[in-house]
């Protein structure tokens, strides 16, 4: 039995309410919501962060997403969404997932706090530099 409980709800071993199952994805609410409504869209295969989602299944995960973000308009009303995945740092469940939260004006969501800092002369160029390197573009 694996030790991960998104895998144990995959499998059927945990319970989950499980809202969405294709041949590579499952998606399940999350038990503790921001909003009701608020669900976990995962990869069957047990991978840890988004880097780690084989190419194959990117655009996959991303259409399964569009479908969670409509579904909580049409099906419970929501008037949007906030669509969101933590890596590693503050991921407290090693197994990819995207947060598909609905959203509606006036929810009292007021996102999150984005401290705010310079670039140093030249440090600019040199970030997008890196990056650059990173991407191979
Ligand atoms: P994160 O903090 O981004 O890793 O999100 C993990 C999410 O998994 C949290 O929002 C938890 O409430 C949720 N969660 C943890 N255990 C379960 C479970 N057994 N079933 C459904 N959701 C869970
Ligand atoms: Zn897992």
């Amino acid at each position: 039995m694996s030790e991960c409980v998104f895998c144990q709800i995959i499998s059927g071993e945990l319970p989950g309410h499980v809202v969405l199952e294709t041949d590579d994805f499952a998606a399940f609410l999350d038990t503790r919501p921001v909003f009701k409504g608020h669900v976990l869209l995962v990869p069957r295969t047990h991978v840890e962060t988004l880097p780690d989602l084989p190419d194959e299944l990117g655009a996959d995960f991303l259409r399964a997403s569009q479908r969670l973000a409509s579904a909580v308009k049409d099906g419970l009303g929501a008037q949007g969404s906030f669509v969101a995945i933590n890596n590693t740092v503050s991921q407290s469940v090693p197994h990819l997932h995207l947060h598909v939260v609905p959203r509606t004006k006036g929810d009292g969501l007021r996102g999150f706090f984005w401290p705010r800092t310079k670039y140093a002369d030249g440090e600019a160029e040199s970030y997008a530099a890196r990056l650059r390197q990173a991407l191979g573009s």
